[in-house]
């Protein structure tokens, strides 16, 4: 079940009252995939000692749910390709004040680490699936392998996890006619799906502009071949759900480019090398890393610098895709999704 977590303890509140409880915090920049809208073929990664360490990363989620933070999602870059990843769920997964550690992951590994993940106290997961096509699915991820994911969705809901929701980005002329199927399949399994519209995060070498398929149409394809009937639920942030009648799906559709969440917003993003974003769309940050570094004994510092973070939190984004230049260079792998 969805629901917004409210925390007494909550130190977090930035320049326009808004509390923040949830991060989002990327473990890699790497990935055994290199999807076509979030990364370019070739790709130079970041060297080891820029990257947080998973004791690094620890920490800093320890810190963050000190200040109040009840939500915590693994992402990257793959996480679960970080070698020894999942050390930082064991050691993360039981903390006090910690209600939901979720996680996004393409799925490639799922099927050898969902129950791992699951007795760590992983709540929920996201699994991005963007084609039910071998081929398609090649295609668009470069180098992976659909059976492999479809195993991980199997063991995944093996393992019993509260929630599993299948993300998935839609592009015009590659896999909008997907919608359908991919809903009819989320509705066989009985987990959820949500359609993320494609954001300018990088340089990939398409233009968005041309492959950008709203959610409002996907919505429209979908009401009529269900009946949809639109949720209150909401996680604070871009989503808007709808239920499925005679089913157990929810459909949620991540509108990025409309402002309308960003007065709810109560979430911000630390990158793996420790860059707190405020904002997915926006450049103010704060890094991190050199006081984890400087201070290896003392949190004082990092917990200064993140309470004085809260008076730079953005208004909103500035995605705008008829911009030549990406609104934001920094790639969605980087930041994390
Ligand atoms: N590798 C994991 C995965 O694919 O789920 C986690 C990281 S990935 C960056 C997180 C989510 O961001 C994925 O669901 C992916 O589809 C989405 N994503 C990546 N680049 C995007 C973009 N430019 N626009 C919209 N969504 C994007
Ligand atoms: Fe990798 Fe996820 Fe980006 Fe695809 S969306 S390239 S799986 S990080």
């Amino acid at each position: 079940m969805i629901k917004k977590v409210s925390n007494s303890t909550t130190k977090l509140i930035d320049q326009f009252g808004r509390t923040v409880d949830y991060i989002r915090l990327s473990i890699t920049d790497r990935c055994d995939f290199r999807c076509v809208y979030c990364m370019a073929e070739e790709m130079t990664f970041l060297p080891r000692d820029e990257v947080l360490s998973l004791e690094e990363c620890a920490r800093l989620v320890k810190i963050f749910v000190g200040l109040g933070v009840s939500k915590v999602r693994i992402t990257g870059g793959e996480p679960l390709v970080r070698k020894n990843a999942l050390w930082l769920f064991e050691e993360i997964g039981e903390l006090e004040g910690l209600n939901e550690l979720v996680l996004t992951t393409n799925g490639s590994q799922l099927e050898k680490q969902a129950q791992d993940l699951k007795n760590a106290g992983v709540k929920r997961i996201n699994i991005s699936v963007d084609s039910l096509h071998a081929d398609r699915f090649k295609k668009i991820t470069r180098t992976g392998e659909l059976d492999k994911v479809l195993r991980g969705i199997q063991a995944a809901k093996l393992a019993g996890f509260e929630n599993i929701k299948l993300n998935t980005v839609l592009l015009r002329g590659v896999n909008n006619d997907e919608a359908r199927s991919l809903v009819k399949f989320a509705i066989e399994q009985a987990i959820d799906i949500s359609f993320i519209e494609e954001m300018p995060l990088g340089e990939v070498g398409h233009a968005r502009e041309s492959t950008f398929c709203s959610n409002e149409e996907t919505l429209n394809i979908l009401k009529s071949e269900y009946t949809l009937t639109a949720s209150t639920e909401t996680t604070g942030g871009p989503a808007r759900y709808w239920r499925v009648a005679n089913s157990a799906t929810k459909i949620g559709f991540i509108s990025p480019h409309s402002h309308n969440f960003c007065e709810r917003c109560n979430r911000v993003r630390i990158t793996c090398k420790g860059e707190l974003y405020l904002c997915l769309g926006q450049e103010d940050k704060i890094d991190l890393m050199p006081l984890l570094r400087d201070h290896p004994n003392n949190d004082e510092p990092v917990i200064e610098a993140i309470l004085a973070s809260m008076a730079i939190k953005p208004k909103g984004h500035d995605f705008d895709l008829r911009r030549t230049e990406a609104a934001v260079i920094r790639f969605m792998s980087h930041t994390g999704g």
